[in-house]
């Protein structure tokens, strides 16, 4: 008679959960996932997958007027808000038995109800208790906010994607891949988009040309961006936001938006009564191994607040399972994550921004091209694309890659290849460009940027 009723139980299914859970269900373990919403998670239900079908959506915006001078004529077309995010609910209803029946398939019971830690090795859901050997918090993260009169009055991108109608203008908060992100789809759809940001720049962390390469090309459609300001307060008056700002200004809206980063989703867990360490954002304190302070309780993705990414939780939770179902002890390797920003136009970014590298290498090359698409030279749309390497210059190996513009995404996972092999700038010059492409830039640079530490010692 084994001593507990699964091998493992996993608290929550999202993207690393899932993963996890189905390949040790695969390998033979006994195993349950929890989950108190729909099985999908952020990515599937309220993130990834349906920004990047709205992202789609708004983007026939732009193209319609970019076919005119391709001999198009798309007098009459209009958009349909309310029928896109239908259409795009039927396809998450889609994904969302997909992710069952791999569940299922892989013989894990699923579970509907909000799971609770009573002891390191029992969870209680719907007044029942279950015990496993092993159990996996992977409960993902929520919208945070802050604390400010009115806050109330905001939503979060979650019901953003589930709007009936879209208003006239919007303010957006936050400067992050949520806040641009959606910046780009209600803008391209014609909301007057504020957005406003506390720093002096969009994108923290970001290389510093990709940060104001993209403004630039944001408030190009008429994305206004307010820097350096601080929201105090909010008000509601009938269907009329009024924001106080630090400085007394004030801004007047129709819909206010808060993308002002996510919080661990682990208040009421029982994670610390069992004796798990938290971190003092609620993440679950965990090693290369995905293991908490409690010998048997492990967790992955961006409950542990390490890099909030889906393929970083995909990973994480296939490692967890091969190292404790398959004999095949696996880490995650977390240098050199590449991602994306569904801005618009898109960022692809791998490796070390410049101001990084700088500080870690001391001598660096930098390489960068600034080019109209060829698609916008009968289009005529003015918009450039930005793309930039960044080399160590006593070794040549190319240490990032940035960039901005169409395609960056699909561009940059290729090269996160090249990066993540070591490859050098000599190895980028030798490989033959496509052409016509945007991507075969980053084969072709050759000339340097002035470094200014060595102009300003040469003068
Ligand atoms: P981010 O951490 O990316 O950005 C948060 C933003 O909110 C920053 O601009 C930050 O400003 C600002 N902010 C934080 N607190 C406050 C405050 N109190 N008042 C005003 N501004 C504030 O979070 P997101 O919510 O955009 O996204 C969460 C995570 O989800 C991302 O970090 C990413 O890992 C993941 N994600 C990935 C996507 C992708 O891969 N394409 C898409 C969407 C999300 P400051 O810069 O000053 O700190």
């Amino acid at each position: 008679m084994p001593r507990y009723d699964y091998d493992l139980i996993t608290i929550g299914a999202g993207s690393g959960g899932v993963r996890g859970t189905r390949l040790a269900g695969g390998y033979g373990a006994r195993t349950a996932i929890i989950e108190e919403e729909r099985v999908g998670g952020t990515c599937v239900l309220r993130g990834c997958v349906p920004k990047k079908l709205l992202v789609y959506g708004a983007h026939y915006a732009e193209h319609l007027e970019d076919a005119v001078n391709y001999g198009w004529s798309v007098d009459g077309a209009s958009h349909d808000w309310a029928r896109m995010i239908d259409t795009k609910n039927v396809e998450l209803d889609r994904l969302n038995g997909i992710y069952l029946r791999i569940l299922r398939e892989n013989n894990v019971e699923v579970v509907d109800g909000r799971g609770v830690l009573t002891d390191p090795h029992t969870v209680e859901v719907n007044g029942k208790s279950m015990t496993a050997e092993k159990i996996l918090v992977a409960v993902g993260g929520w919208p945070s906010t802050p604390d400010i009169p009115g806050v109330e009055h905001v939503i979060s991108s979650n019901e953003a994607l589930e709007l009936r109608e879209l208003p006239k203008r919007m303010v957006i908060v936050g400067g992050g891949y949520i806040a641009v992100e959606f910046a780009g789809i209600f803008a391209a759809l014609g909301v007057e988009v504020t957005e406003v940001i506390r720093a002096e720049a969009i994108l923290r962390g970001f290389d510093h040309d990709i940060r104001v390469n993209l403004t630039d090309e944001m408030q190009k459609r008429g994305v206004k961006v307010l820097s350096e300001t601080v929201i105090r307060s909010i008000e509601k008056d009938g269907d009329v936001y009024t924001l106080r700002c630090a400085g007394n200004e004030i801004i007047e809206t129709d819909l206010v938006m808060y993308a002002t980063g996510r919080t661990p989703n682990t208040a009421g867990l029982g994670l610390a009564e069992a004796g798990v360490e938290l971190a003092g954002n609620g993440a679950v304190m965990v090693d290369e191994w995905n293991q908490s302070s409690v010998e048997s309780i492990y967790a992955v993705g961006d409950v542990t607040d390490r890099i909030a990414l889906t393929p970083v939780a995909i990973q994480e939770g296939r490692a967890f399972a091969e190292t404790h179902f398959n004999g095949n002890p696996l880490t995650v390797d977390y240098d050199d994550v590449p991602s994306a920003v569904f801005s618009t136009p898109p960022v692809g970014s791998v490796g070390l921004p410049e101001e990084v590298a700088r500080a870690r290498y001391g001598d660096i090359d930098v390489y960068v091209s600034r080019f109209k698409p060829l698609v916008h030279t009968l289009s005529g749309r003015d918009e450039r694309s930005f793309m930039k390497l960044v080399v160590d210059a006593h070794t040549d190996r190319v240490l990032g890659a940035h960039m901005v513009g169409l395609d960056a995404p699909e561009i940059i996972q290729g090269v996160a290849i090249a990066i993540k092999c070591d490859a050098t700038k000599a190895q980028f010059d030798a490989t033959t460009g496509i052409h016509p492409s945007a991507a075969e830039e980053f084969v072709t640079m050759r000339e340097k940027r002035p470094n200014p530490e060595r102009v300003q010692a040469a003068e």
